[in-house]
């Protein structure tokens, strides 16, 4: 048997699980795993865990022991299913099982799996459930065509990547279940169009200013001194110093949408003085918070990031005598970027041009998602996202997946995993 006909026949195979696909993907959407808080973690692990089994997968439940956030009340459980082929590349598929709150605008039950006109509906439908199917039924689609794997296949189902994904897939990580010399090479399936490959993120810092300033009464303000004043004074600096030489700066990187590809920085909140829905007393505001999210490139590096916002501070502390400024890191992440070389990259593009017929784009996320882990806890560089879904429904109401792109991307999950394991078709 030819390695074409092997092809045909998996591409053939993902065609006739496109119900089953669609039926496993609703029944998750089902189970509302909203995070936070992080509910129904242990059900929606058990109905992926359940799935692989019957698909003859080895399923380990792994929860996070030793996490905070794993509590009776919300327990962190993730789920990895093996698939053991020969002694070849241990591909990984990823895929995170919790969703964002559905929020306000919906038209149809955000957790009701609704099949319409060729689209699936609900939160986490494409961000990243459907994802989760695509890498299930690829693999089911290899064994059911009967073609041997050279390789092994693992599927995990993760946590908290909404939240940063340290109970998920950093903790697989940690424990080297994810690990350099054991794991080959990671497919994430996010959403990011079933045309392009995601390369890596840019980094964040959060970080939070606190201004303190001295109490005084509200018909003397002359006697006190302003906090709220000192922190405008910070933000003021900010707008017209920093943010324009931030928007002057561009990554290499394809970040999309172009827009992301500049450093940026955003206010996340601000705090001060009295509570506004308070009883109101004359009183100089002397404390005030404010939280930052700066976006850097990987060509800016964190340390010099840091030292840009440290000078912010100083110039505040210059524009706004008395006040008090402390700077606090909240949390950093690096950015993260897939060697050019990587045989990842190569084995998706080729599979991309043979199922849609045409050549694919490489970008880079605007936010960032559990590549991080793969590459800074795991040291396995070879790590790409691809998967079903617009990038742009992600969070939305009425989130929703086009049923042809849950096809095609495992189709091409399907064939990018037997290449990577020297098969070409
Ligand atoms: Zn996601």
């Amino acid at each position: 048997m030819g390695a074409a006909a092997d092809t045909d026949r998996i591409l053939a195979e993902v065609d006739r699980a496109a119900d089953e696909m669609v039926a496993f993907t609703s029944d998750l959407v089902r189970i509302p795993t909203v995070n936070p808080p992080g509910d129904a973690y242990d059900v929606c692990a058990h109905a992926i865990g359940a799935e692989l089994a019957r698909r003859r997968f080895d399923v380990e439940y792994i929860a996070a022991d030793g996490r905070p956030e794993h509590t009776p009340a919300h327990p962190r459980v993730n789920v990895v299913g093996t698939r053991r082929g020969g002694p070849g590349p241990v591909v990984h598929l990823n895929g995170h099982f919790d969703v964002v709150p559905a929020g306000s605008g919906w038209t149809v039950d955000p957790f009701g799996g609704v099949v319409r006109d060729g689209r699936i509906y609900g939160r986490g439908v494409c961000d990243m459930k459907a994802g989760i199917a695509a890498a299930l039924f690829a693999v089911e689609a290899i064994a059911r065509a009967g073609v041997a794997l050279p390789g092994s296949v693992e599927i995990s189902g993760t946590v908290d990547e909404e939240s940063g994904g340290f109970a998920g897939v950093a903790y697989l990580a940690e424990k080297g279940r994810i690990a350099k010399g054991r794991t080959s090479a990671v497919i994430i399936p996010e959403p990011l169009n079933v045309d392009r490959i995601c390369i890596g993120h840019r980094g964040v810092y959060w970080f939070e200013v606190t201004a303190r300033g001295r109490i005084g009464h509200g018909s003397m303000p002359f006697l006190g001194v302003s906090a709220i004043d000192g922190a405008s004074r910070l933000l003021q600096i900010a707008r017209e110093e920093l943010m324009p030489k931030l928007a002057a700066r561009r990554t290499t990187m394809p970040v999309a949408p172009p827009g992301a590809c500049r450093a940026t920085l955003n206010v996340n909140g601000i705090e001060g003085g009295q509570p506004v829905d308070g009883i109101q007393t004359p009183c100089v505001a002397d404390l005030c918070r404010i939280v930052f999210d700066r976006r850097f490139l990987l060509e800016e590096g964190f340390d010099a990031t840091r030292a840009e916002v440290e000078d912010l501070v100083r110039r505040a502390r210059e524009a706004a005598p008395g006040v008090q400024f402390e700077l606090r890191d909240l949390m950093v992440v690096h950015p993260v970027r897939t060697p050019d070389d990587s045989p990842l990259i190569g084995a998706l593009q080729s599979s991309i041009e043979r199922v849609l017929g045409r050549a694919p784009s490489l970008v880079a996320s605007p936010g960032t998602y559990d590549h991080k882990h793969i590459a800074r806890i795991a040291g396995v560089p070879h790590c790409v996202a691809y998967g079903p879904g617009e990038l742009e429904l992600a969070h939305q109401p009425d989130e929703s997946c086009r049923i042809e792109d849950i096809v095609n991307a495992t189709k091409v999950i399907a064939l990018a995993t037997l290449s990577l394991m020297g098969v070409t078709s």
